[in-house]
């Protein structure tokens, strides 16, 4: 039977390729968002996977999303914690709300998914789950403590429960994006973006495909040896 995978911001951007390989690979795919119903609709009518709205950073919601994707599609074999939001501040600007939005969606929301999927994963002794992180959690980035804080979690978070999972056929993998033309870089000012462009090798964005394919090789079955790693896709900006 074919696995099941849920894609956590699964309905746009780098998500939106992600739940479209999985789908083209034969996986039965649940694509979570959590606020733009307009793009979800689109998406499923382009592409057929069914959207299912939660917020990551609810724990409950996450531990009912998890039930009804079971429900509704099977039991959840792979999970890929890919929604994440900027808000971005230097420190001297930055609030305590926008601090914990971002702590809370990218790293917390990250959390509450494993931990809704983990005892079923353990009950039937496999899972892979592939946590984003980010090259700005990799090397730090101004005006983003709080992203790079979250996404340097995610890489902690990820060798951390890999050793658990490891014994127990569920592989936890981390992938860190460089700069991906997606809507979250659209934010960036156009002088700024020119500069990082320029400090990247392979000189241009990535596309979102290219992370999926990163995505594709950690959720194989094949892929039971890969575990506790972060996959840079970064176009040789930074080597980590
Ligand atoms: P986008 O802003 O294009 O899309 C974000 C997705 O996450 C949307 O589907 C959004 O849902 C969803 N989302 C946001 N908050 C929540 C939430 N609380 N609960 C559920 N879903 C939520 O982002 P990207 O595609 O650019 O980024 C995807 C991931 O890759 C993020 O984790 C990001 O940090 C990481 N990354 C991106 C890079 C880039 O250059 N683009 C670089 C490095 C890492 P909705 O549509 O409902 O708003």
């Amino acid at each position: 039977m074919a696995r099941v995978a849920i894609v956590t911001g699964g309905t746009r951007g780098i998500g939106e390729a992600i739940s479209v390989a999985l789908n083209g690979a034969g996986y039965r795919v649940a694509a979570n968002y959590c606020g733009n119903d307009d793009r979800a609709r689109a998406f499923t009518e382009k592409t057929g996977i069914a959207a299912y709205k939660w917020d990551v950073a609810d724990f409950d919601a996450c531990v009912a999303g998890v039930a009804q994707v079971a429900a509704e599609l099977g039991p959840v074999a792979v999970i890929v914690n890919n929604a994440g939001i900027t808000r971005d501040a230097t420190m001297k600007k930055m609030s305590r709300a926008g601090w914990d939005e971002v702590v809370d969606t990218n790293l917390g929301g990250c959390f509450n998914m494993c931990k809704a999927a983990w005892d079923g994963m353990l009950e039937r002794g496999f899972g892979r789950i592939v946590n984003s992180g980010s090259i700005n959690g990799q090397a730090g980035q101004y005006g983003q403590v709080n992203y790079a804080a979250a996404k340097s979690g995610i890489h902690g978070f990820t060798k951390a429960l890999s050793q658990e999972g490891a014994p127990k056929g569920i592989t936890v993998n981390a992938i860190a994006p460089g700069y991906i033309d997606t809507d979250m870089v659209a934010a960036v000012p156009p002088n700024v973006l020119e500069k990082i462009v320029a400090r990247i090798p392979v000189g241009r964005l990535g596309r979102a495909e290219e992370i999926a394919r990163g995505v594709l090789f950690l959720v194989a079955d094949e892929a039971g040896f890969v575990t506790g790693s972060t996959v840079s896709i970064n176009g040789g900006q930074h080597m980590y």
